[in-house]
């Protein structure tokens, strides 16, 4: 009955009051910042008119903030100049197109709301409001339930599966659920460790919010301001980002394109990708570095992951490369002429000079 009653308070208090625009301005990811562009008929060529010039430098100096100073961009406008500068932002990330820049870019942003959202749940007095925004952040975008603490408000709680399934990613030990809070099924947290759940996920929903962005074309004040900041970008990533340099076959140098764009490769292409790299002799560390552009990239893992491949951890095998049949039944063969008379990756180019065995 108790539950029942929250339930009925939690929905009149989310149906009798809406996000004000302060909301919007700080979170212009919700989907009341798309419906605002929508009712506007806003279009993307009104930002080549001289009076959007404030709102693109406003994108830039935001993007450099966060992706040449690695700190958080702090400032906060009103709702229209946040809606279209966050927009801006993505059109430039969309439009350099390096998937490193995009993914940094992307956490920073997950990292500006997070700072937003543990304030606004913080101070907020209005158990109404509060409720509201659990549930269009938490719930309708990550379809993860939070609810205030009915004896202490300064806490939330979060069911032990969603909590797990997010926590156990994080490496340190006040994570662990034998450190946390548990009562009744659900773990205790207060405001910043609540909002630190969602981080990668907000990330990867702005990430993908850029990756499926479709545009025939860029207006032309958008793509000098992203030339602009290429310029100054590209020094500092270029370390990051690998060059395909060696003479691979066909199906290797399309998985490595495939990672050096932040592109999530399937579990079968990294098989692929790290096995042949350890026949060709390249060592863990090296191997590593190549996964380090993937979309959920973790040292630990990948590393794991290599050594277990190379027969150093776990079962002591040693995975070979798989062949070419295999390959092309998973789809990731993209023959060329060169690989005429070859069964196994491993064996391409072994007649050539340039061949990296
Ligand atoms: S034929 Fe073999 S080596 Fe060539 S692209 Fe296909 S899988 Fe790779």
């Amino acid at each position: 009955m108790v539950f029942l009653l929250q339930y009925i308070y939690k929905l009149l208090s989310t149906l009798s009051i809406k996000l004000g625009t302060g909301d919007i301005a700080k979170y212009p990811f919700l989907n009341e910042a798309s419906d605002y562009i929508r009712e506007t008929h806003f279009d993307f060529e009104e930002f080549n008119r001289p009076e959007m010039r404030h709102i693109i430098n406003r994108a830039a100096e935001r993007m450099e903030t966060e992706l040449i100073s690695g700190t958080i961009y702090q400032k906060l406008d009103k709702y229209e100049v946040e809606i279209l500068t966050f927009l801006v932002t993505l059109m430039v990330a969309k439009y350099i197109g390096i998937g490193l820049i995009l993914k940094k870019y992307s956490l920073f942003e997950a990292m500006r709301a997070e700072r937003f959202l543990s304030e606004d749940l913080k101070k907020e007095r209005n158990e109404q409001r509060k409720h509201l925004l659990l549930s269009k952040i938490f719930e309708e975008l990550f379809k993860v339930t939070v609810d205030v603490d009915s004896t202490d408000n300064r806490l939330f709680k979060v069911r032990v599966t969603d909590y797990l399934m997010r926590a156990s990613h994080f490496h340190e030990q006040e994570w662990k659920l034998i450190n946390r809070l548990v009562h009744m099924g659900y773990v205790y947290l207060d405001a910043e460790e609540t909002v630190r759940l969602i981080r990668s996920e907000l990330s990867t929903l702005i990430y993908n919010r850029v990756k499926s962005m479709t545009l025939s074309t860029f207006p032309e004040t958008i793509k000098l301001k992203a030339d602009e900041l290429r310029v100054k970008l590209v020094p500092k990533y270029e370390h990051s980002i690998y060059r395909v340099t060696g003479y691979y076959p066909p199906c290797i140098r399309h998985a490595l394109k495939v990672m050096n764009q932040g592109e999530n490769l399937p579990h079968s292409a990294r098989l692929m990708l790290a096995t042949y790299m350890l026949a060709i002799g390249k060592s863990i560390d090296d191997i590593v570095i190549l996964f380090h552009n993937a979309p959920d990239f973790n040292e630990k893992i990948t590393r794991y992951q290599v050594e277990h491949l190379a027969g150093t951890k776990g079962s002591h095998t040693k995975y070979s490369v798989p062949s070419c049949e295999k390959l092309r039944n998973e789809n990731l063969c993209f023959a060329t002429e060169e690989c005429s008379g070859i069964i196994n990756p491993s064996q391409f180019g072994r007649n050539s000079k340039n061949y990296n065995g």
